[in-house]
Parts: structure tokens; sequence; C-alpha cells
């Protein structure tokens, strides 16, 4: 497992619901996706609704659970959770919807994985909050409609794209969430040490925001090892020398780079001289599936500026070259 990965592992897990922020005034950054979920909340509130359905999308680690449990908390209302792939049967999505109470939040996570036939349930339950399911099979079977309470499903993927059409198309509010900058990431680190009851010095907090590649759960990992290497060292308080020397151990590098990173950059700069070189061949020469450099690797070099996607491929750009001590020789 990838130290400076944004997918949930298991070791994270232990902590996911003490460190989840539980409103929107504690929920750093996102500034604009907050301002306007509390608008669409007051004014839900004010006209007794529930809240329009809700699309967050952006990559795994930025805060989109967190998030989705901030809109119930914020509506008053129960708050709901399931994955696409969890839901295999019409009849599992049936029995999760009927159990709604009036306003509830439902929370499907991966909701681009949902089966197409599931798929289509949904699509009369978020418009007109009712579903059709079938009882019986062969020449008995019937079908029968079941009323459901007005509800807010709020769905998460890594790309809006990922959704058919038509399930996008029924989101009323599409919130894409971004990276955060290492100012709000250093305010996350120091939140998280505060409930965590350890010190760490700004300069360290900083350091470890640099690092974690924009995203929360890779700032709350990092900071953890590195609290137990600071604690082994008899340390009252983080500093950022043993923040430095932890992040070195973890082979996590100052710009945030992992090994697979230094795999995907190297494989461009010394098989195809920086590019431009096609993801697939990419993906054949370091042995990696496509999609998995476009979902996993890729976005957070792009987001610095390492790579550069153009219409005949990726390029390495000259700042990536430079963090490797070297020289893009046709610039
Ligand atoms: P995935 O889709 O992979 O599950 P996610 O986008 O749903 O990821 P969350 O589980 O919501 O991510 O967040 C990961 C962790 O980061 C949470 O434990 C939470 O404590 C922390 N976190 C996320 N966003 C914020 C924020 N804005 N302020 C403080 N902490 C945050």
């Amino acid at each position: 497992e990838r130290m400076v990965a944004g997918e949930l592992q298991n070791e994270d897990s232990a902590d996911e619901l003490s460190l989840r922020p539980t409103n929107l005034s504690q929920y750093i950054g996102q500034q604009k996706v907050k301002d306007n979920l509390s608008i669409f909340i007051q004014a839900a509130k004010m006209r007794d609704e529930a809240l329009d359905h809700v699309l967050l999308y952006g990559p795994p680690g930025l805060g989109k659970t967190t998030l989705a449990a901030i809109v119930a908390n914020e509506m008053g209302v129960q708050f709901r959770s399931t994955s696409g792939p969890a839901i295999e049967r019409s009849g599992d999505l049936a029995a999760i919807l009927s159990s709604l109470e009036p306003g509830d939040v439902l929370f499907i996570d991966e909701v681009h994985r949902l089966p197409r036939a599931v798929e289509e349930v949904l699509y009369p339950a978020m418009e007109d909050f009712f579903i059709d399911i079938v009882i019986g099979s062969g020449p008995s079977a019937r079908s029968v409609q079941i009323d459901l309470p007005p509800f807010t499903l709020v769905g998460a993927t890594t790309r809006a794209g990922l959704l058919s059409a038509p399930l996008r198309d029924r989101f009323g509010v599409l919130s894409r969430l971004e990276f955060y900058n290492p100012n709000e990431l250093c305010d996350i680190v120091e939140r998280t040490s505060d409930i965590f009851e350890t010190s760490i010095t700004h300069e360290a907090a900083l350091e470890v925001a640099g690092r974690s590649r924009g995203t929360p759960r890779i700032a709350n990992r990092l900071l953890k090892r590195i609290r137990d290497i600071s604690q082994v060292k008899g340390e009252t308080e983080i500093s950022l020398e043993t923040t430095n020397e932890a992040l070195k151990m973890l082979q996590v590098d100052d710009a945030g780079l992992d090994y697979t990173d230094h795999k995907l950059l190297h494989a461009i700069i010394d098989g195809f001289q920086g590019g431009p070189v096609g993801l697939d061949t990419i993906a054949a020469t370091i042995g990696e599936e496509s999609q998995t450099i476009e979902d996993v690797y890729e976005p957070y070099l792009l987001q610095i500026g390492f790579i550069q996607r153009t219409p005949r491929g990726r390029v390495v750009t000259s700042s990536a070259y430079e963090h490797f001590g070297l020289r893009k020789d046709n610039e």
C-alpha cells in the first residue's frame, strides 16, 4: 500500500471517525463548495423540504464522505451510507430506500459503479420519490409502486464524467472538490494533532502539508507515522527535523512523490525523452493499467505541473526534470 495514496487504507480506519469534522464551519478549505451548500441547506430548511440531490466529485481522500455526513448533520437528518459496488441487486436498493425517513441523506460512494439495473431504480426514486418493484416471476409477476419519503441522495465519484448522463442529470447540485493548498492542509494537520493530543511546531506542520499531495487523508496518515517516530525519540513536540527524518524513512520526497511516481516519470524521461508518449504505451512500459494511471497516479502530477496532457500524449515538464536535478534538453 502506498503511503501517499488518497484511498482509504486499513491503518486509516481506526481514526477516520474521530478525525471527521461534523459541521461546515469545522470543515477546512473548499470554500466555494461550502458557500454553495450552505445556501442550499438554509433554503431547504426554510422551506422545510429535503435538500436537492448532490453529486460530489474529485480525487479520493479529499473529504467527500465527510462533507456528505456534514450535510446530514446540518440538515438535522439521519445519514445513511453505502457504495455503488455494495448494491448488487435492485431489491437491495429498494430495501434501503424504503427504510428512509423524510429528509434523510443517503450517501452512495462510488456511485458510478452501481449496476445498470439498480441505477434505473434510482431514476424515479430521485425524480418523483417512488420505486417500481416486480413481485414474483413468470406470468404471475406484477409490478408494485412504492412511494418514498422525500430524501437527499449524495453521490460521490472521482470524475463526474464516469456517471451515465441520465444519472448525472438527476443531481441538482454538482460540486467539485479541489486539492487543498498547503496552508489549508497545515490547518488540518494542526487540527488533527490537537485531536491526537500531540503538539507539532508550525514549520513541521507546514512540511507535512507540503508533502501530502493536496489530500487531507494523506496528511493525517503521514502525521500519524511521524508522531510515532517523534514519540520514540522522546520529543514533547514534533520537530521539523524529526518530520524530515521520518518522511525520508517513509520514502516520501519533498514534493510528496514516492517510488511509484518516480517510476512513472522516469519511464517517460528515460524511455521517451520526456514525451509526448501515449497513455497506453506508458502503461505497457511500467506494467500498470491505463485507467489506474489516469485515475490514481496522474491527477496529482498534473496538478503540480510535472506532467502535461497534449493531443500527442503525456509530456514530462521541465519542473519535473528540475525536481530530479536534470535538465530538459529541448527547452
Ligand atoms: P474516499 O472517496 O476515498 O472515501 P473521501 O473524499 O470521501 O475519500 P473522507 O473520508 O471524507 O474522504 O476524508 C478523509 C479524511 O480526511 C477524513 O478522515 C477527514 O478527517 C479528513 N478530512 C477531509 N476533509 C477535511 C476537511 N476539509 N477538514 C478537515 N479534515 C478533513
